[in-house]
């Protein structure tokens, strides 16, 4: 089941909308209506302004997206989330010069977009006139077009400035990234811009405490695990490049067949190490029988039933020779614990969160074991 919505789709990148959006016209009803005692007059102006706002956002991430496309990287989807838009790219460059043209493609967007609001201000006058900013201000929650005019305009300088911010998971993270790595390697170029980010985040966190600013402290800790994350990721990166799911997955998988039942399943729990199950017929592979799901079926159903009814058979299975960073980023982004590894219709094993650990911190302690290993003995399963 999919959690966002297809609104339309451009140069066949589709533009979709979370199911959380609908929380934000909400929040604006009542922060633009209630809150001001502006009234529905009020609640209109809200969400004239937070539907253009999101326009301005589609507008940034497909800066992005199609910097990215230019330089032949593909782009999944455009989600718009109540806090923002997310262009999902197929792969992050680790080449400075393109990933610091793609980061900057979103804020750019916004400065082009600043600098055609004002030549519509000079030639249509579309932001009013007024004697005194005092007298703006008390206009920005009126429905007319000045109004909405100042305020989008207001609000697209922020966006820009905002990304701009030298911090993990803002664009401006990437930028300092970028730069720092046409200097030094591209590992070391993250953890300096993670600290700095994070450092950032800090101070953020401690001026919001500091002015009673809630708001502030979120943010502070959003950029904070976001940058700790990214950190995170390109160390993984790191330390898997060149290895393959051949070098982490568990040969000795004891499969089931589909008639075996729920409760022969829980009993090779408590007796083995395997909490997960691939179901076989013969060599081929027809399921896969996670913990989660022997969980979930044994609350819906008597031990008693086939594992066959119960399987899930959607599970898309990886080959040995694939990437296994790539596998540990599907597993993350789906949110699974193990895959299948199957190769020319043969079932040879299960590649799980806890294998792909394991040859992270092997591989971290000593780089150049994992390749060796892999040259002599290779286990079957049985
Ligand atoms: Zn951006």
């Amino acid at each position: 089941m999919r959690d966002s919505l297809k609104l339309f789709a451009v140069r066949g990148i589709n533009i979709r909308l979370h199911i959380t959006f609908p929380l934000i016209l909400i929040w604006v009803v009542l922060q633009f209506g209630l809150l001001t005692g502006q009234g529905w007059d009020g609640a209109l102006f809200g969400v004239i302004v937070t539907l253009l706002l999101f326009g301005i956002v589609v507008l940034h991430e497909l800066g992005h997206s199609i910097a990215a496309q230019n330089y032949g990287i593909g782009v999944q989807e455009i989600v718009l989330l109540p806090i923002g838009g997310v262009a999902r790219l197929e792969t992050i460059p680790e080449n400075p010069r393109k990933e610091l043209v793609i980061a900057a493609a979103g804020p750019a967007v916004n400065f082009a977009l600043a600098v055609v609001l004002l030549v519509l201000d000079a030639v249509f006058g579309l932001g009013g006139r007024f004697d005194s900013p005092e007298q703006m201000v008390a206009a920005m929650t009126t429905v007319s077009v000045p109004a909405i005019f100042n305020y989008i305009f207001v609000v697209n300088l922020f966006l820009a400035l905002f990304n701009l911010i030298p911090a993990f998971p803002m664009d401006g993270g990437r930028v300092l990234r970028a730069l720092l790595a046409t200097r030094m390697d591209y590992v070391r170029a993250t953890a300096i811009a993670v600290t700095i980010g994070q450092s950032l985040a800090w101070l953020m966190g401690l001026w919001g405490f500091l002015s009673g600013a809630f708001f502030l402290i979120l943010i502070a800790v959003f950029i904070y695990l976001g940058a700790g994350q990214e950190g995170q990721m390109v160390q993984v990166r790191h330390v898997l490049r060149g290895l393959t799911v051949r070098h982490a997955y568990s040969r000795q998988t004891r499969a089931l067949p589909p008639d075996a039942t729920l409760e022969d399943a829980v009993q090779h729990i408590l007796t083995g190490f395997q909490t997960d199950f691939p179901v076989c017929t013969g060599e081929r592979l027809v399921g896969l029988l996670t913990y989660k799901r022997i969980v979930e079926a044994l609350n819906e159903h008597q031990p008693g039933k086939v594992v066959s009814a119960v399987m899930l058979t959607d599970v898309q299975p990886v080959a040995p020779d694939d990437d296994l960073f790539k596998a540990q980023r599907r597993m993350i982004e789906e949110n699974v614990d193990v895959l299948p590894v199957v190769e020319g219709g043969r079932f040879l094993g299960l590649l799980t969160s806890h294998d792909v650990n394991e040859v992270y911190l092997l591989a971290s302690a000593q780089p150049n074991l994992l390749p060796n290993l892999e040259k002599t003995g290779v286990m079957r399963s049985g």
